[in-house]
């Protein structure tokens, strides 16, 4: 058997990875990026096939990765998580740079800035595994760097589908103040809807029909009544 909750010990970063080629700058959002050796330095990353940035890696022969700290909003995680390269250069709308082979990397809200030569690659069926050797590493903050645990339990962040940990879609939680608990009926409650996609919290009692998500764009009927 596989218990699905095995997977959720294991610990990883948030990470934006990207690259350049041909004019077209992309870059999304993994979990996946890990130092493999240490002489030579490399780096390795799984990344969907189907996301725009993997085609951009493999034309580029260079990926650029920076590790999150704790001060990402967001907003940030949206931008880069939650949208397409396709139609949308990301590192225009936050503060970017690019490294010595003009890899562009966002320069806010980092604890650490990579830059890596493509060695390898793995098809993985759904995945890409880029195999990395790193040219360029430096520190870039004092704020600790964001663990995938403190995304979800603190950011209140989603995993997307095509990432490499998705575990399918949530069980809803039981209703709160469920039969028979009278003390909970009668405490007043604070409603909101929560985006399924990106985890973003609106508190009010109903939401517009023309709502949006205001991270990841995400229409209404992709938020979940909550009360607290
Ligand atoms: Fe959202």
């Amino acid at each position: 058997m596989i218990d699905k909750k095995a997977f959720r010990s294991l610990s990883y970063g948030v990470y934006v990875v990207g690259a350049v080629a041909d004019g077209r700058r992309a870059g999304c959002i993994v979990n996946t990026f890990a130092q493999v050796t240490s002489s030579p330095a490399q780096v390795s990353v799984a990344i969907n096939k189907e996301n725009f940035t993997t085609g951009v890696i493999r034309a580029a022969g260079r990926f650029t990765a920076v590790a999150l700290d704790e001060s990402a909003p967001m907003e940030m995680i949206g931008t880069f998580g939650f949208h397409t390269s396709v139609d949308t250069d990301k590192f225009a709308q936050w503060d970017s740079a690019e490294d010595e082979a003009g890899m562009p990397y966002p320069t806010v809200h980092t604890a650490a800035r990579f830059s890596a030569k493509v060695v390898g690659e793995l098809d993985l069926g759904s995945h890409v595994l880029f195999v990395g050797e790193v040219t360029e590493a430096a520190a870039t903050g004092g704020v600790a760097p964001m663990t995938y645990a403190y995304y979800h339990q603190v950011k209140g962040g989603k995993t997307p589908p095509k990432a490499s940990s998705y575990e399918g879609p949530e069980t809803p939680s039981p209703e709160a103040g469920a039969a028979g608990d009278a003390a909970g009926a009668s405490a007043p409650k604070r409603v909101g809807w929560r985006c399924t996609l990106c985890g973003y919290i609106e508190w009010v009692d109903e939401l517009p029909d023309d709502f949006v998500c205001p991270i990841c764009g995400a229409g209404k009927e992709l938020f979940e009544r909550i009360e607290e």
